[in-house]
């Protein structure tokens, strides 16, 4: 059979190993640590996680717990192991981190076909088929590499995220839709905000706790600052920043159109290719995830906005996807080499699981020379690997599972109000689906 690399041994990486190892494939497992480690892993083991032990819901009426149940139908075994490895928590699935580690590092000692290489992988060999599995941090050497072989400009180091809300939960009669200038098209929802709302937000805003900092993060781009250091830097940077009101008109107001409306506006950027998702633009932020609620709460238009992803400000390296990526997680310029897991522009251990196992999936078929596995985006893995692979994006950001990004359901607009029906349906649909491509 022949020899497949998968460079890293965490989520992604352990998974793809193990489904590939279980297909009778000789595979190099290459690990760096301990001999090198990234700042945030703290152990020798493969799959560790590196802050909370959850792996989010396994109800599949959510969003997480769907992609879980589709992963474990077409064969994930770290998710399998996690159930096994599963500690009290609700409708959650989290684990004994340690001993969910040791399970896997059996599980891949067992298998004679694994050769767990602990080196720093710095050289791609396009020769040889291979998975690149090495997470949100990357060794430097890697990433230059990666850079280089693909000549691609836009590898991405971030360091804050702004967040993401659901539209339909944002409430318009105070929000309305415009562009700045009334330049091009109504692109923006617009959230105004009068002295007195600002000046709440404000508060709010600078007496909310952050999130503690490590190390390997605490350098930031002025570019992309979070909103609480910049409020910091005076009352009114944020108006003259990416609150500014100047320009931005409700056109449900009569007023005259020199005059400013608002006191400050909060524009939302969509985010997904289905508009579902806008980001709140030049948000980024490091508050602890209660706060940020309370904060975007606060303002007019998204009382009671959900929100699909939080800000989040860590070290974080995610390569261009929808540039570098099919949409089988194999790269457009090399036909042996995949990328999986968060390196991808998936966000979330669960999510890296899942693209882990289904780069393996893939790379099983093309080395058979079989049809690659295509899931819709019905279902919630194919919208992910859907949407990082998404070539319009107008700037791409790393995304973790959530409803917004899967295909919309043909039915009475009435009935869908409810919750609990749409997701019913929305989670069978895509179950069926999986199930459909496991008999073919
Ligand atoms: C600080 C931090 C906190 C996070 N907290 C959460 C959380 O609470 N919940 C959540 O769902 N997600 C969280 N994430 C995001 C994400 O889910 C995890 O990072 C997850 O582990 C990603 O899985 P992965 O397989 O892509 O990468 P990893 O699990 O990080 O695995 C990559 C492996 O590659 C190795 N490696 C790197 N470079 C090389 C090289 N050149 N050669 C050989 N080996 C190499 C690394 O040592 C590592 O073992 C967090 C991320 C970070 C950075």
């Amino acid at each position: 059979m022949e020899k497949i690399r998968i460079i890293g041994a965490g989520l992604a990486g352990s998974e793809a190993a193990i489904y590939l190892a279980k297909k009778g494939y000789e595979i190099d497992l290459i690990e760096m640590r301990p001999k090198y480690q990234t700042g945030a892993h703290k152990t020798a083991l493969p799959a560790e996680f590196v802050c909370s032990n959850s792996l989010g819901s396994i109800d599949i009426l959510s969003a997480s717990g769907l992609l879980k149940k589709e992963a474990e139908l077409l064969g994930s075994t770290l998710f399998k192991l996690a159930h096994k490895c599963a500690v009290p928590s609700g409708n959650s699935l989290s684990i004994d981190r340690f001993g969910f580690s040791k399970e896997v590092q059996n599980i891949i000692e067992s298998y004679k076909n694994i050769n767990l290489i602990k080196e720093k992988y710095e050289k791609i060999d396009t020769t040889i088929p291979t998975i690149i599995a090495t997470g949100p941090l990357t060794s430097n050497e890697l990433c230059k590499e990666i850079k280089e072989k693909f000549a691609e400009e836009d590898f991405h180091f971030f360091d804050a995220v702004a967040p993401i809300v659901e539209k339909n939960s944002i409430n318009f009669e105070k929000a309305f839709f415009a562009s700045r200038w009334d330049k091009g098209e109504a692109d923006f929802i617009n959230c105004p905000m009068s002295k007195e709302e600002y000046e709440n937000f404000y508060d709010i805003l600078i007496n909310s706790k952050r999130a503690p900092l490590k190390n390997f993060e605490a350098n930031y781009f002025e570019g992309c600052m979070p909103i609480e250091v910049m409020a910091s830097r005076g009352k009114d940077t944020l108006r003259f920043g990416p609150m500014k009101p100047v320009g931005i008109f409700d056109k449900r107001i009569k007023t005259d159109f020199k005059k400013h409306q608002f006191y400050a506006v909060v524009q939302l950027r969509q985010d997904d290719k289905m508009a579902n998702l806008y980001n709140l633009v030049g948000f980024q932020t490091n508050l602890v995830w209660g706060e940020q609620k309370k904060l975007i709460h606060s303002i007019p238009g998204l009382e009671n906005a959900n929100i699909v992803r939080y800000g989040v400000m860590h070290a974080n390296t995610f390569i261009n996807s929808p540039k570098i990526l099919n949409k089988r997680l194999q790269t457009k310029k090399y036909k042996n080499i995949f990328f999986a897991g968060q390196l991808t522009g998936v966000e979330g251990y669960s999510e890296s699981i899942s693209t882990g196992l289904f780069a393996a999936i893939n790379m099983d078929k093309y080395l058979k020379k079989e049809n690659m596995i295509n899931l819709s985006n019905n279902t919630m893995l194919g919208a992910l690997v859907d949407y990082i692979t998404y070539e319009n994006h107008k700037k791409f950001q790393p995304i973790n599972s959530n409803w917004g990004i899967i295909g919309e359901l043909d039915d009475d607009p009435k009935k869908l109000k409810d919750k609990i029906y749409k997701n019913t349906k929305r989670s069978n649909r895509a179950i069926e689906e999986i199930k459909k491509y496991i008999e073919e």
